[in-house]
C-alpha cells in the first residue's frame, strides 16, 4: 500500500490522480491534499477521499464545521513544505502548477520521499539542485509524468542500460500550429485555451499555444535524462499519439504510444514498475489511421530557441526564463497583454537580468523574484 499526498489535488493532474488512486483502493491510500484556491473542491475531496491530513495554502478560510473534524488542517504557503514532508506519506504527487512547487520538491528529497513530478516548472528553475538532489531517473526516486517525459523514461527502460543517441521529444503543435505570426500574437485567450488534443490547467494550455510548454520540457527533458539539448529534437505529431521516442546508436527508435490522456502516465508513475488499469479506453490505431510528423517552425515558435539558449547560459538563466513566462502568462489570462507580448516579456526580462552562478536553492529564488519584478515591470508599460 502506498501512502500519497497529492500536491495541487484541485488542479487538472490532481483530480486526474485521484480518479486512478480510487480504482485501485488496494494500492492506494490518499494521506494528505494541497490546494491552492477552489476551497470548495477541496472540501468535496476531503469528503470523498478522507485523508488524514489537509493543507490550503492559498492562506486561513472557514473550514465547514463537517470537514473540520475529517482530518487536521493547515494553511498557508509553508503548509505545502509540510505536506510534502510528512513522515506518514512515502510518495508526493507534485502536481502544483509553477514554481512555487521547487520548494516542495526539495523538502521532499530531503525527507528521502519518492516524488512523482508533473511540476515542470521545478524542474525547469532548479533542475540541478533537484538531480543532484534525487540522482538519475534511474534511481526511482523522482518519477516523471509529464507525458513526453514518462514515455522517454519508458522507453529508455526497455534500451538495458543502452544510452540514447537522441531524444525525440513530440509535440501536438497546439492550436496556433498553421496560424500566421501575425495571427498568433493577437490570439484571444478562448482561442489559446482551445487546445487540440489535451485537456489541462490554463497555464499549461497556455503554454501549449505558444510553445513554452515544449520548450520547459527540452529543459526538463535535459535534466531528467542528462542529455544535452542538441539531442532532444522536437517533432510536431498534431495526433498526440506517439508521446515520445528515444533513437539509439544502430538507428533503432522506439517509441512510446497512447491515447492523449494524463491518467496513463499518471498510474504509471503512481504503480511503476506495476501496470494498473486505468479506467480509459483503448488506442485504436485503425480509428486513428495516420500518425504525422513535421519540424516545428521557429520563427513562429521562438520559445524553443529561448530555451536552448538559457540552457547555453547554465546558472539561473532557466529560472529566469519560467519566471517570466509564469509572469506573462498570467497576465494574458487576465486581458492584460497581448498572446505576442508573452514572447516579448520574457525576452526582455531574459536580455536584462544578467545569469548568475547557482551555489544554492536561495539563488533561484532571488533570480525568480528578480524576474518577476522586471516582467511585472515591463507589464505594466506594455498597458
Ligand atoms: P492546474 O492549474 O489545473 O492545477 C494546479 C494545482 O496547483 C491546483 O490544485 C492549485 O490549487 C495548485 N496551485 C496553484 N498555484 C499554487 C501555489 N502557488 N502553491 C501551491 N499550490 C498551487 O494545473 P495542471 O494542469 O494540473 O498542472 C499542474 C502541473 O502539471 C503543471 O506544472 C503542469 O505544467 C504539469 N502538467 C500538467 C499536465 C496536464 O495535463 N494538466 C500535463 C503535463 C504536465
Ligand atoms: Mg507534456
Amino acid at each position: 500500500m502506498q501512502k500519497i499526498a497529492i500536491l495541487g489535488c484541485t488542479g487538472s493532474i490532481g483530480t486526474q490522480a485521484l480518479q486512478v488512486a480510487a480504482l485501485h483502493p488496494d494500492r492506494f491510500r490518499v494521506l494528505a491534499l494541497t490546494a491552492h484556491s477552489s476551497a470548495e473542491k477541496l472540501f468535496e475531496l476531503v469528503r470523498r477521499f478522507r485523508p488524514e491530513y489537509a493543507f490550503y495554502t492559498g492562506g486561513e478560510i472557514a473550514l465547514p464545521e463537517d470537514v473540520k473534524s475529517l482530518c487536521k488542517w493547515s494553511f498557508g504557503t509553508k503548509a505545502l513544505i509540510e505536506a510534502a514532508r510528512l513522515p506518514e506519506v512515502d510518495t508526493v504527487l507534485d502536481a502544483v502548477m509553477g514554481m512555487a512547487g521547487l520548494e516542495a520538491v526539495l523538502a521532499a528529497g530531503k525527507a528521502g520521499k519518492k516524488v512523482l513530478l508533473a511540476n515542470k516548472e521545478a524542474l525547469v528553475a532548479g533542475g540541478a539542485l533537484v538531480m543532484e538532489l534525487f540522482g538519475p531517473v534511474g534511481n526511482h526516486r523522482l518519477l516523471p509524468v509529464d507525458s513526453e517525459h514518462s514515455a522517454i523514461w519508458q522507453c529508455l527502460e526497455g534500451a538495458h542500460g543502452c544510452q540514447p543517441k537522441e531524444l525525440i521529444l513530440t509535440a501536438s503543435g497546439g492550436p496556433f500550429r498553421t496560424w500566421t505570426l501575425e495571427r498568433i500574437r493577437k490570439a484571444t485567450i478562448g482561442e489559446a485555451l482551445g487546445h487540440p488534443t489535451w485537456s489541462m490547467g490554463r497555464k499549461i494550455t497556455v503554454d501549449s499555444a505558444t510553445m513554452f510548454n515544449k520548450a520547459l520540457e527540452i529543459i526538463e527533458a535535459r535534466w531528467l535524462f542528462d542529455v544535452p539539448h542538441e539531442k532532444i529534437r522536437v517533432h510536431i505529431h498534431p495526433q498526440s499519439i506517439v508521446h515520445s521516442a528515444v533513437r539509439f546508436e544502430d538507428g533503432t527508435v522506439i517509441a512510446q504510444m497512447g491515447i492523449p490522456d494524463m491518467r496513463l502516465p499518471i498510474l504509471y508513475a503512481m504503480s511503476w514498475p506495476d501496470r494498473l488499469p486505468t479506467g480509459t479506453e483503448d488506442l485504436d490505431l485503425f480509428k486513428i489511421g495516420t500518425l504525422t510528423f513535421e519540424k516545428p517552425d521557429d520563427a513562429r515558435f521562438p520559445a524553443m530557441d529561448m530555451a536552448r539558449s538559457c540552457l547555453d547560459a547554465g546558472g539561473t538563466a532557466c529560472a529566469v526564463l519560467n519566471a517570466a513566462n509564469e509572469e506573462a502568462v498570467g497576465a494574458f489570462l487576465q486581458g492584460k497583454i497581448l498572446l505576442g507580448e508573452i514572447y516579448d516579456t520574457v525576452s526582455f526580462v531574459l536580455d536584462r537580468l544578467p545569469t548568475l552562478a547557482v551555489r544554492e536553492a536561495g539563488d533561484i529564488f532571488e533570480a525568480d523574484r528578480r524576474a518577476r519584478e522586471m516582467a511585472r515591470e515591463r507589464i505594466g508599460g506594455l498597458k
